[in-house]
Parts: structure tokens; C-alpha cells; sequence
């Protein structure tokens, strides 16, 4: 019997009431139909969809009476994948094995992360590290790693990739991302090189940085597009708000050397991701902020781009209150924009879902779908001064949560049940997520905040994906068709000439 797939999206077209937009969340498939045959695909869902575990997601929006579409419209609707005669199970098991198989080709390459150290010099309110500077207890682990340790780490790739089942080559690429703590520190330095000079010498390196940047002066000489050629730094504010947060221990503030080393990167031709970390103290500082990053001038250079992010509640000194789910901050930054002519320096939020929802409108082939969240339920590789092996950089640490460390003779060692858990997340692996339809876009949120939230990382970490996506989509695609008229009016011009 012929009904509506379970995965059918509905996403209204703002200022075109009478039409809406399909999208199918597994085949990729989207198209502008007539209000008349959405409420006819509507009519045909056998099942109310259901409710998140966790959370909240926006209701679908309403569609009322239901005409029968001509025949060739029903095929379309069929081919299309909105429309099905497989059962709820049958399609139910059709999903499980597509997202099998997206998840292990998303999990294919592994991706290093060094933390050189759990060490920093600065003491932010809201750090998930907080208490590994604050508690003597933790004092043992703020040690820099040793060459001995790097040289087990490097001897033991092959075997990660191997385990990968990525056949040996003479020089691999790999990705190497340093994190920390604060991994460039100056004390840092020699093993920064070190670890630079060993990726050389062992592959086709790409290196990249999260760094709070306060002593990246001392790293100019690995800065560039063939070494470091990307740094992610966070300000959390213009000079006198940012100066409140990100302190150094004697309580002193850290904008102008951080500004001052933004500058210098950039001239070096660094990718510059400047992070705002945002909440509902901080939001209304953002205009300010702009005239700042104006005012030095960042916003002329290729290589930077600032973008927002909200502040969790990673410890018991951040209040949930003052935060915003990431659908808030997305609402109130647009109404920034609005009303502040300078903020076009600070990228809206979800830019990367109104690029990945832009994806369906362009590409020839199928959108970027995933089946999971991010490279921890994957293939990504945080590796500590201890050589321990964790699956996500938040979660580190502890050696009750590694997923496998690299012996004093540099075998690997996988420590099956924590890396089972991590690695096998995907959104199958959660009753919500399984029934989701927005499944293969969201991936199921991020592992550690649904954790932080509710105790359990298997948990879905909704945050408001549903309104986000069909907010993105929908700007997506007028965007397209825009784009498209102008492409014809130019077209039509140029026949003219
Ligand atoms: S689980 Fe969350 S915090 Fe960890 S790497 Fe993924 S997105 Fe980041
Ligand atoms: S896939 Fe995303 S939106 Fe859907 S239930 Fe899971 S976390 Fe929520």
C-alpha cells in the first residue's frame, strides 16, 4: 500500500504561501511542490511522527484538506523517495543499513589530535578543564608530553591505520590538529617542532590549531600556508568584556596580545577562525566587538571569518540560564544583523547547516548526509602527553574513558567497550534518532552535551535542529533560485550584446 515515507521534511517558503518545499532525509532528494500536493503526501503518512526523548522539536508546519495529484505527479512523488510501498519496518531497516553504510565511510581516515599538554595560562570561567588548574589533585597531569612519547605515537599510525583498514602507503596524509589546554605555549615550543618535524618526515602533513593565542608570537616561524595554516582562536568579547573572561591566573586580561597576534597571522596568511563564545551577558557587547575587528582592519583579509558559538554549561560555574540554545542564538544574532550595519564582520550561526542545506540545491551528486555527529564517533584521535587515546577533546583526562593508549613499545592497545561506545554512535543507536526524519542532516547532536544534559551519551542532543534546518534550507534555497534568475538575466544580456 502506498504511503508517505516516515522521512518526508516539510519546509515552508517564506512569502510563497501556496508553495512548499519536500525535502527526503535519506535519498537527498528535494523539490517545490504545491501547497495541494504536500497536503496530499501529508495525508498519506501513516503515523504521527514522534516525539523527541529530549527536548523539543518545532511542530511540522500544518497543512489542511487533501486533493488527489494527477498519476505522473504520484510517480514523481515515488521516484523521489517521498512516497513508498515499503512497510514502516521494511523502510525502518532500509535506514539502518544506508546508515551503516554512510557511517563506516565517514569513519575511513583517521584525524590526529596532540594535546601536548593539559596546562594553560589562562583561567576561563567556563573551561571543561577548569578543575585540572584549580585542583592540586590534578597537578600530575599538567605535564608536557616527552620526543620519547611523540616517537611512540608516530611509530604506532600505521597500526591506527591500519585498524582502519587503510592500505600503507610511503607517505600518508595526515591530519594533525594540536589542542589543549593551551597547546602553543611558549614552554611548548621545542615539542611543537618536534612533533612538526617528525609529521614531515613520516607523511604529507596538514596542521592546524585551536589556540588561545596569547603566546603565538612565539610560533611565527611555523606559521604559513605550508606549515600551521590554521588557527581557531576565541574572544569572548570587545577588549573590556573579553578582558572579564578570558583571564590570565593573576586575574589580568588578554584581548590586546591576542589581537595583536590575530594581526600578525593573518599577515602570514594563517585561515583565522575567530570563535565568540556567547551568552546572554556578552550577546549585546557584539556590535562593539565588530566596530573592533573594523577598526583593526581583520575583516579585509581572505583568511578570516568570526563566527559565534553558545556557551554550554560545562561546570558548575556557568548558570544554564544565561545560556542560549544554539536556534536562540541563531534568532538573536539575525536580529543583530538587522539592526547593526557592522555585524556583517560576525558570520551569522549555522552558517556551516546553511552551506550544508545549500548542498542540496547545488551539488550534483548527494548532499553531505551524516549519519553521525562528528569525527568522536568516528575516526578522530585525541592523543594526550600520557599517550592515551580519547575519542572526542572534551572528554579527556581520565583514563576510565580513553578508548585505547599506545604502549612503551608503540603497539596500539583499543579499549573495546569505551571505544565501542563511541564509535558505534551514530543515529541508529538511539530510539529518537532512528525515528527522526531530520536524522541524516543532524547526525544526533553532539555526543557530550546530550551527556551534559542528560547523563547519557547516547542520549539525542536536539537543540532545536528541526527549526534550524528549515529555517537554513528555506534561506538556502531562495538564495539558489535568486542566484539562478540572475544567472538567466545575465544570460539574456549577453545574447543581447
Ligand atoms: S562529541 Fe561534541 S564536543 Fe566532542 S568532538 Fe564531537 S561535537 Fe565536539
Ligand atoms: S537526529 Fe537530531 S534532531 Fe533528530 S532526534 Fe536525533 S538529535 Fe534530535
Amino acid at each position: 500500500m502506498l504511503r508517505t515515507s516516515s522521512y518526508v521534511i516539510y519546509v515552508d517558503l517564506p512569502n510563497e504561501s501556496d508553495q512548499m518545499l519536500l525535502v527526503h532525509g535519506y535519498t537527498g532528494a528535494y523539490d517545490q511542490v504545491s501547497g495541494r500536493v504536500a497536503n496530499y503526501v501529508r495525508s498519506l503518512e501513516s503515523k504521527k511522527p514522534p516525539k523527541p526523548l529530549y527536548g523539543d522539536w518545532s511542530p511540522e508546519p500544518f497543512v489542511d484538506d487533501a486533493v488527489l495529484p494527477s498519476e505522473q505527479t504520484i510517480n514523481t512523488l515515488k521516484k523521489r523517495g517521498y512516497l513508498t510501498e515499503l512497510s514502516v519496518d521494511a523502510e525502518q531497516a532500509l535506514f539502518d543499513k544506508l546508515t551503516k553504510v554512510r557511517h563506516t565511510a565517514a569513519g575511513r581516515y583517521p584525524g590526529y589530535v596532540f594535546m601536548p599538554t593539559y596546562d594553560c595560562n589562562l583561567r576561563c570561567s567556563y573551561c571543561f578543564q577548569d578543575h585540572m588548574r584549580r585542583d592540586n589533585a590534578c597537578r600530575t597531569m599538567l605535564k608536557t608530553m616527552s620526543p620519547a612519547t611523540v616517537d611512540r605515537i608516530f611509530a604506532a599510525m600505521p597500526k591506527i591505520e591500519e585498524y582502519h583498514q587503510i592500505p600503507p602507503t610511503e607517505k600518508p596524509h595526515r591530519s594533525i590538529t594540536f589542542f589543549g589546554g593551551e597547546p602553543l605555549l611558549a614552554r611548548n615550543r621545542p615539542i611543537i617542532e618536534y612533533i612538526i618535524a617528525k609529521a614531515q618526515e613520516t607523511s604529507t602533513p596538514s596542521f592546524g590549531v585551536v589556540s588561545n593565542a596569547t603566546e603565538l608570537q612565539e610560533y611565527r616561524h611555523l606559521l604559513g600556508p605550508e606549515l600551521i595554516s590554521f588557527i581557531q582562536i576565541t574572544l569572548d568579547g570587545p577588549p573590556h568584556e573579553h578582558n572579564k573572561r578570558r583571564i590570565y591566573a593573576d586575574g589580568s586580561g588578554s584581548f590586546e596580545q591576542i589581537a595583536q597576534n590575530i594581526s600578525m597571522a593573518l599577515e602570514l596568511k594563517v585561515r583565522i577562525s575567530v570563535r565568540l563564545n556567547i551568552d546572554r551577558n556578552n550577546i549585546h557587547e557584539l556590535p562593539e566587538l565588530a566596530r573592533e575587528i573594523i577598526k583593526r582592519g581583520w575583516h579585509h583579509y581572505d583568511n578570516f571569518h568570526a563566527y559565534t558559538a553558545p556557551i554550554n554549561a560545562a561546570n558548575d560555574r556557568t548558570d544554564r540560564k544565561t545560556t542560549f540554545s544554539s536556534w536562540e542564538l541563531d534568532r538573536a544574532i539575525t536580529e543583530l544583523h538587522k539592526q547593526d550595519q557592522d555585524m556583517f564582520v560576525i558570520e551569522r550561526p549555522d552558517m556551516r547547516l546553511r552551506s550544508q542545506a545549500g548542498q542540496i540545491f547545488t551539488s550534483q551528486s548527494l548532499p553531505s548526509l551524516q549519519p553521525s555527529f562528528c569525527g568522536a564517533n568516528t575516526s578522530m584521535y585525541v592523543i594526550d602527553a600520557f599517550a592515551n587515546l580519547f575519542a572526542c577533546w572534551e572528554r579527556t583526562g581520565d583514563e576510565r574513558i580513553r578508548i585505547g593508549y599506545i604502549t612503551e613499545e608503540s603497539d596500539l592497545v583499543i579499549e573495546d567497550a569505551m571505544n565501542k561506545l563511541w564509535r558505534s554512535r551514530n543515529v541508529t543507536t538511539n530510539a529518537i534518532c532512528r525515528q527522526c526524519r531530520y536524522a541524516h542532516y543532524c547526525g544526533g547532536g553532539c555526543a557530550v552535551l546530550a551527556e551534559n544534559r542528560h547523563g547519557e551519551l547516547s542520549a539525542n542532543f536536539c537543540d532545536g535542529y528541526a527549526a534550524r534546518f528549515r529555517a537554513g534550507v528555506a534561506e538556502s534555497y531562495q538564495k539558489h533560485i535568486a542566484s539562478q534568475q540572475e544567472a538567466v538575466k545575465t544570460e539574456s544580456l549577453c545574447e543581447e550584446v
